[in-house]
């Protein structure tokens, strides 16, 4: 069935790794997974793929590894820990990047994977759990440019709109990009559907409206829908937005770049996390806005 396909491994199963890796055994590849819980580890097995007990032995097992997880500390323990992919991966490797986290943190993965000959792409994503169940990611990616050319398929097998951005690093810049707007869009939606129903004005309506002119966005047409149904289940953590905003404005700080925009989203997004709702999507910054203005979106 893969005869010609690159071996791959996949490690990091969450909202966004399971239906990725699903995408690549639909598209022939034999994929070796790890996850820490075996839940996810269970279903992907079901549907043909092996199970390794560590990012090592993926590692010893695929051609090209692929890693989701969650921010860059895990990304560096996957990778370069003890029982991590550098200590079972081959001359010649590729290794694929996908979660979000820090131009700075893909440089020194990657000159870390380089001592041992491994070679590494940044490529973030976008498209939330929505594009990673049907295959049309929008994926960013930073890198060499051959090593890039050489993933095309493989990325291709997960993402519609693919893009080299430049050296290591751009497509974690890129990705955090995409959060600055993606943050400010997220509060402008709830804002604009607070301050319509507090002028007693119908939420579908102000939808409506919003999405058929210049205000239109991913935001209102997605997470619109969900804020007036009270559904604040997640497609993307709000604790993993906080996480990126943190590492916007540590990278901007580097640049003496003031983003007030990211700042505000940033102060907002902690009052999310100190409302215990990290776990919930990040449409739930909504509920903060509520708080504060003592009124409801209905
Ligand atoms: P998630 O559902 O929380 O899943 C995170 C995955 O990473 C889990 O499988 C978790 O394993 C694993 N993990 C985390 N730290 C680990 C570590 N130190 N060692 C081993 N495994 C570790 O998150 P997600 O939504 O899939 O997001 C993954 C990445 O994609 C994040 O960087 C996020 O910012 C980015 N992203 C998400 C979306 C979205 O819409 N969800 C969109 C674009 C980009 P356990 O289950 O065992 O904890």
């Amino acid at each position: 069935m893969s005869r010609n396909l690159p071996k791959v491994g996949f490690i990091g199963l969450g909202l966004m790794g399971k239906p990725m890796a699903a995408s690549l055994l639909r598209k022939g590849y034999s994929v070796t997974v790890f996850n820490r819980s075996k839940k996810d580890v269970e279903e992907l097995v079901a549907l043909q793929a092996k199970s390794a007990d560590s990012p090592k032995e993926v590692a010893e097992n695929s051609e090209i590894i692929i890693d989701m997880v969650t921010d860059g500390p895990d990304v560096q323990d996957v990778l370069l820990g003890p029982q991590g992919v550098i200590q079972g991966a081959q001359n010649g490797t590729i290794v694929i990047d996908m979660s979000t986290n820090s131009p700075d943190v893909a440089i020194s993965t990657a000159l870390e994977l380089e001592k041992k000959g491994v070679e590494f792409l940044d490529a973030p994503v976008s498209g939330g759990d929505k594009g990673a169940r049907e295959g049309t990611l929008s994926i960013m990616v930073g890198g060499k440019k051959e090593i890039f050319e050489r993933s095309i398929p493989i990325l291709e097998a997960m993402g519609k709109t693919i893009t080299y951005m430049g050296k290591t690093g751009s497509g974690q810049a890129m990705k955090l990009c995409n959060q600055v707007a993606v943050s400010i869009h997220t509060m402008a939606t709830s804002e604009a559907l607070l301050f319509g129903t507090s002028l007693g004005l119908k939420a579908e309506e102000i939808l409506k409206v919003l999405t058929s002119g210049a205000a239109n966005s991913w935001n209102l047409q997605n997470l619109g829908p969900k804020i007036i149904a009270r559904d604040f289940e997640p497609g993307f953590k709000a604790a993993h937005l906080y996480k990126d905003l943190k590492a916007v404005l540590r990278t901007a700080e580097k640049e003496n770049l003031p983003l007030p925009g990211s700042t505000t989203a940033y102060e907002l997004f902690g009052a999310v996390l100190a409302a215990k709702d990290g776990e919930k999507g990040t449409q739930v910054v909504a509920r903060i806005l509520e708080k504060l203005g003592e009124r409801k979106i209905s």
